[in-house]
């Protein structure tokens, strides 16, 4: 893919009308009956029915297909802490996709509030007219009692995706890359490098998914989080090793998998050379990774890379669940999104990519031969398969595990509906 120009992006964004998205509006306008339908008298009557029975909001509101992508600017992508209006392009562009992928209808939302308390009671305040809160760019550690409490307080899912969805979609890859490499999830050494947003959920999720939390090393800014540390929070004690080990290189040595979430540039080639055989290298530091594509690949032959990067094999990309997690959320108006639903999603990304791929998927990455493999351990992005099988495993999990207050009669139905 060549290289966007500042110039271009620029242009992107400022032509026609400013920005990526619009409100479109989805019932007939043109006659003064049609207004009077639309607006007073006649709105009045679904405002009655709703204000005697809540439900009703997802029969006569757009609710139910409503997405608020929220975010107070803190951590936005890999720019840090520009603020919420300088973070509204990217939450506009996650609008964008989430309408192009699953058709939901998204409002960015740009709060100007660091604070946890005042931040809580804002999304509080304004959650009745979404069907779905996903919370975007917050720094950690605020990012956790944040979208603790709303879950906790609030009825309708609620995501976290810097977090939840990196850990489902690097679990995934992660499923398939030891698949790959022969290697049973219960005896991998993992090391995990970075201890925020997204480093300490993926871990988490490495674990349900059957990691044994002894095999764990996490590292920060500081080197390895060992019993010899002070002042971790909350998050991090949760994962204090008691291996008598201090740097990143010392973890490494026979390690299986090496998960960054860090910082661009910390990983060498020898420190790769030192993992046991196969080991399987997610370096998804964003622009720049823990250690670069070529490199891990120069290292060793026996290696399996993922990265952020969409120019590389077995890019890492959150697009792959967002939208159909939050799909099969909606449509059977689940009241959360749980670790159920989660680790659905995993496995229908993960075995999407063991099916054989179809012609168009072939087209659009211009690329004769996607195969499962080294090379291929996680979906492409534009694979529109995507949809129906993750929505339908994420939907199907939600009805399991109780949180769906609406039923799908017919699952066949509903996989066909969401290929249209
Ligand atoms: P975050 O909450 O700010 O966490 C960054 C973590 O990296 C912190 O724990 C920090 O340590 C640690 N760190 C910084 N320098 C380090 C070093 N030299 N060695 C070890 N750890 C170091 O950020 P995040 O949202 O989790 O994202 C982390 C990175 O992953 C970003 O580059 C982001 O773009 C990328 N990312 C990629 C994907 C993807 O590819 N799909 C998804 C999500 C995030 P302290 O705790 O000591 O400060
Ligand atoms: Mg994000």
């Amino acid at each position: 893919m060549a290289k966007i120009t500042k110039k271009e992006a620029l242009k992107y964004h400022e032509e026609g009308r400013p920005g990526k998205i619009e409100v479109v509006p989805t019932k007939p306008y043109r006659t003064q009956r049609d207004l009077a339908l639309a607006y007073t008298p006649g709105v009045a009557d679904p405002c009655l029915d709703i204000e005697k029975n809540n439900s009703d909001a997802y029969r006569y509101t757009a609710k139910g297909n409503l997405v608020a992508v929220i975010s107070n600017g803190t951590a936005v992508l890999g720019l840090g802490d520009i603020g919420p209006l300088a973070g509204k392009p990217v939450m506009e562009g996650k609008a964008l996709l989430f309408k192009i992928f699953s058709d939901i209808d998204v409002f960015d939302i740009e709060v100007d509030a660091t604070n946890v308390d005042k931040f809580v009671e804002t999304v509080k305040a304004i959650a009745p007219t979404f069907g779905g809160i996903n919370l975007e760019d917050i720094k950690a550690p605020e990012c956790f009692e944040i979208e603790e409490r709303l879950k906790r307080e609030l009825d309708i899912p609620v995501m976290h995706d810097d977090q939840h969805g990196t850990a489902i979609i690097s679990s995934a890859g992660l499923l398939n890359a030891l698949e790959i490499g022969e290697k049973k999830i219960e005896d991998v050494k993992v090391v995990v490098n970075g201890a925020g947003a997204a480093a300490i959920a993926c871990t988490k999720l490495y674990i349900s998914l059957g990691v044994k939390p002894q095999n764990v090393v996490m590292c920060d800014s500081r080197g390895v989080i060992n019993d010899k540390r002070t002042n971790l929070n909350e998050q991090k004690k949760q994962f204090i090793t008691n291996r008598k080990i201090n740097t990143l290189e010392e973890a490494l040595v026979d390690a299986d998998v090496f998960l960054g979430l860090s910082v661009g540039g910390i990983l060498s080639k020898d420190m790769v050379r030192s993992m046991a055989k196969n080991p399987v290298v997610f370096a998804l530091a964003n622009p720049v990774s823990e250690i670069s594509y070529e490199d891990a690949m120069d290292a060793r032959e026996d290696i399996i890379v993922a990265t952020g990067r969409s120019d590389k094999p077995n890019q890492i990309n959150n697009v792959l669940g967002f939208p159909y997690i939050f799909r099969g959320a909606l449509d059977v108006r689940a009241t959360a999104i749980n670790e159920e639903m989660k680790i659905a999603s995993v496995y229908a990304i993960a075995n999407l990519a063991k099916e054989s791929v179809p012609e168009s998927v072939h087209t659009a990455y211009n690329e004769a031969n996607i195969v499962f493999g080294r090379h291929y351990i996680i979906p492409k992005a534009l694979d529109p398969r995507l949809v129906s099988n993750v929505a339908v495993a994420v939907a199907k999990a939600a009805v399991d595990s109780g949180v769906a207050q609406s039923k799908i009669e017919d699952w066949d139905a509903y996989s066909e509906e969401l290929k249209q």
